[in-house]
């Protein structure tokens, strides 16, 4: 076996520059001895590494991936004793090496790239997922203050007028309402029994020409029997209506109250 033969294996490790610097000594002298055959094997693994430099642009490979690269080609030009006869006797040539070693760092670096690729996208993703909720969160809580201010005003606003709902059951509380002419309508309510499975409450306007009652919002008290119900464009003037009621009505609401109402509160 001539000289360079033992070196055709490290030509493409060492156009990959993962020689260490004994290694790399060795071939340096060697190429350097004017072996014209491994001078032109280099140039073809250069040529190859240059290829894969082409293909896989983002970024070098790290030194522990080539180290383990440069392994996995060493271990399979060792293989076993009748392989390292092939590789021995030149059945295989040296380019295929060459081939192996770059289809190998390719594949490594593909799978490490898509890999980095995939969970910097993933991370973006939940980055994103968590400002849109945070988004929704502020929007929320922007919508709830804004309707918790506007109630304010109507309940404090010395233009609103007082409505007071007795209940027609002794054993219910009062309710209270606001109206402010411009603002709208509050009815805010404590200690309210739950509706039944699958009902709600819902506020009706009486108006004074004796028509029918207007509907308006419905609403469900909180676990502590709390509500504020507010309407900010009632269906009807302040000045044109006699009576707020309030009756249980299926879920969604009712075009006419179908139960009797279970508070009344005269409006003026
Ligand atoms: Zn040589």
């Amino acid at each position: 076996m001539s000289t360079h033969d033992q070196f055709r294996e490290l030509i493409e490790a060492y156009a990959l520059g993962s020689l260490d610097s004994a290694d790399r000594a060795v071939i340096e002298a060697h190429l350097a001895s004017g072996c014209a055959e491994c001078a032109k094997a280099l140039e073809e693994a250069r040529w190859i590494v240059s290829q894969l430099a082409h293909l896989a642009p983002a970024a070098e490979p790290s030194d522990m991936l080539k180290g383990r690269l440069l392994q996995t080609v060493r271990a399979e030009a060792a293989g076993g004793p009748g392989r390292q006869e092939a590789v021995r006797g030149a059945a295989v040539p040296w380019w295929l090496w060459a081939g192996v070693a770059a289809l190998l760092l390719f594949s490594a670096y593909s799978t490490w790239n898509e890999r980095h690729l995939r969970d910097a996208v993933a991370n973006l993703q939940r980055q994103a997922e968590a400002q849109r909720a945070e988004r929704q969160k502020l929007e929320q809580q922007l919508r709830a203050a804004k309707i918790q201010a506007h109630e304010a005003m109507i309940w404090s606003d010395p233009k609103s007028v007082k409505i007071k709902m007795p209940p027609k059951d002794p054993n219910m509380p009062q309710l209270e309402a606001m109206w402010h002419p411009e603002m709208g309508l509050v009815v805010r309510g404590w200690k309210v029994p739950s509706p039944g499975e699958k009902r709600v409450l819902q506020l009706w306007l009486i108006p004074k020409t004796g028509g029918k009652p207007m509907p308006s919002v419905t609403f469900w008290p909180d676990a502590d029997g709390t509500f504020t119900a507010m309407v900010e464009n009632p269906p009807d003037a302040l000045s044109d209506t006699q009576a707020l009621a309030i009756t249980e009505e299926p879920m969604g609401g009712s075009p006419q109250p179908t139960s009797a109402p279970m508070w009344v509160g005269g409006v003026s």
